[in-house]
């Protein structure tokens, strides 16, 4: 207990995140101190943070300005793989594809550029300091400065995610008072694995209610008696799911639902939420344990395990490249080319924006923001509905 009466002065955005996603994995983690059992997932996601960590502190360190050799990233990549702790020559070709990708996009470095690399931060929120570490903050000119913040989730976040992440307005706060002579500061989620950037900004609404709510929860962290279990979506990622017992009844299927009355609707939502992360639990254990089949299956062709034949199969995926295949329509069909083109030919959205992006870089914003609108114009639009839900606080 220090002199404020608070156990834990300090608290850090991991620490404040791991209780509010879930008390109990907070009590298991912080309180009773057990040794934590990252999953494959966050494995691979510290090692491709390792690898860059040390590629920019190399940069910085040696002063460096040109391009980073894939050699030399290759290199660090095989020495923190052998730290990971992680096996599996598909997971190895992954993370060489991802790094290979990434340095095509960013490899050109300066490091009069580079900021700070892991920046420690400790920001005062009422009685509390919250302590965290920024990935990279680069500066991009004489007043503005960007907080990259490495992720490499599978699913691309929403914009509303990012627009409202917690962590990177806590970012915001600390690099308002890390660099202070920055007027502008750009938060920038980097989706390693589909190579793209999410940038967003903070309302000093948000950035007001990030504090309080820091303080709010460092309350409650200390004054919390119960660490009640929360089953969640992520509950797959936690790492201390091998002990505890509400993730191993989920697995075992002895969770018990209740039936709500379409009358009650508090009741359906509820119980709505409960089957979803029950859902996610179960689909990702049966991810897991399909993948100690398929590792099995490596080496033969057939499995035959409590009454259930397993075995592994090829599907064929076609695509068409355009002129070849437009040029067999018209002679063999007789279509002629616009018509099949019309026919069968859409702009994929992805390619389009990623196309529409890199020919940004030759473009001033005028121009850019046309091409945008005119694009936007002639895009044919549906509108399907869709169930949205998201948890809030
Ligand atoms: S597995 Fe889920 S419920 Fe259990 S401690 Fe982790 S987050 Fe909490």
């Amino acid at each position: 207990m220090n002199s404020n009466g608070f156990a834990n002065k300090h608290l850090s955005v991991s620490r404040l995140r791991r209780f509010e996603s879930c008390p109990l994995s907070f009590k298991l983690h912080y309180v009773d101190q057990l040794k934590a059992e990252p999953n494959d997932a966050l494995r691979f996601g510290s090692l491709l943070h390792a690898v860059l960590e040390r590629l920019y502190r190399w940069v910085v360190d040696e002063e460096f300005a040109g391009r980073i050799e894939e050699a030399r990233a290759l290199e660090v990549y095989r020495e923190e793989w052998q730290r990971s702790g992680l096996s599996g020559f598909a997971v190895f070709q992954e993370g060489v594809d991802i790094l290979h990708a990434y340095l095509g996009e960013h490899g050109e470095v300066d490091h009069r550029n580079v900021l700070a690399v892991e920046q420690e931060f400790r920001l005062p929120a009422g009685a509390f300091e919250v302590l965290g570490y920024i990935d990279r903050v680069d500066r991009i000119d004489d007043e503005t400065i960007a907080i990259i913040d490495y992720k490499t989730n599978r699913l691309i976040f929403t914009r509303d995610e990012v627009d409202s992440d917690f962590q990177l307005t806590v970012y915001l706060m600390a690099a308002r008072q890390l660099w202070p002579w920055a007027a502008k500061v750009r938060l920038v989620f980097h989706l390693l694995r589909h190579g793209i950037q999410m940038e967003t900004e903070r309302t000093e609404a948000q950035v007001e209610a990030a504090r309080d709510y820091i303080i709010a929860l460092g309350r409650q962290t200390e004054a919390a008696i119960d660490y009640p279990a929360r089953l969640n979506a992520n509950c797959s990622y936690c790492d201390h799911r091998n002990q505890c017992p509400a993730y191993r009844d989920a697995v075992a299927g002895r969770v018990e639902v209740v039936r709500s009355s379409p009358d009650d609707l508090e009741a359906v939502a509820r119980e709505r939420e409960q089957v979803a992360h029950l859902a996610k639990i179960l689909y990702a254990r049966k991810a897991e344990l399909e993948e100690v089949l398929k590792a099995q299956l490596e080496g033969r062709d057939t499995l035959e395990l409590a009454g259930v034949v397993y075995q592994m199969s090829r599907a064929t995926q076609a695509s068409y490249p355009v002129g070849p295949t437009l040029a067999v329509l018209e002679e063999l069909a007789g279509l002629a080319p616009d018509r099949a083109r019309d026919r069968l030919l859409v702009v994929d959205k992805g390619r389009l924006d990623a196309l529409v992006k890199d020919l940004a870089r030759n473009m001033n914003r005028a121009k850019h923001r046309m091409l945008k609108a005119h694009l936007d114009a002639v895009a044919e639009k549906t509108v399907v509905p869709r169930f949205y839900a998201k948890e809030v606080r």
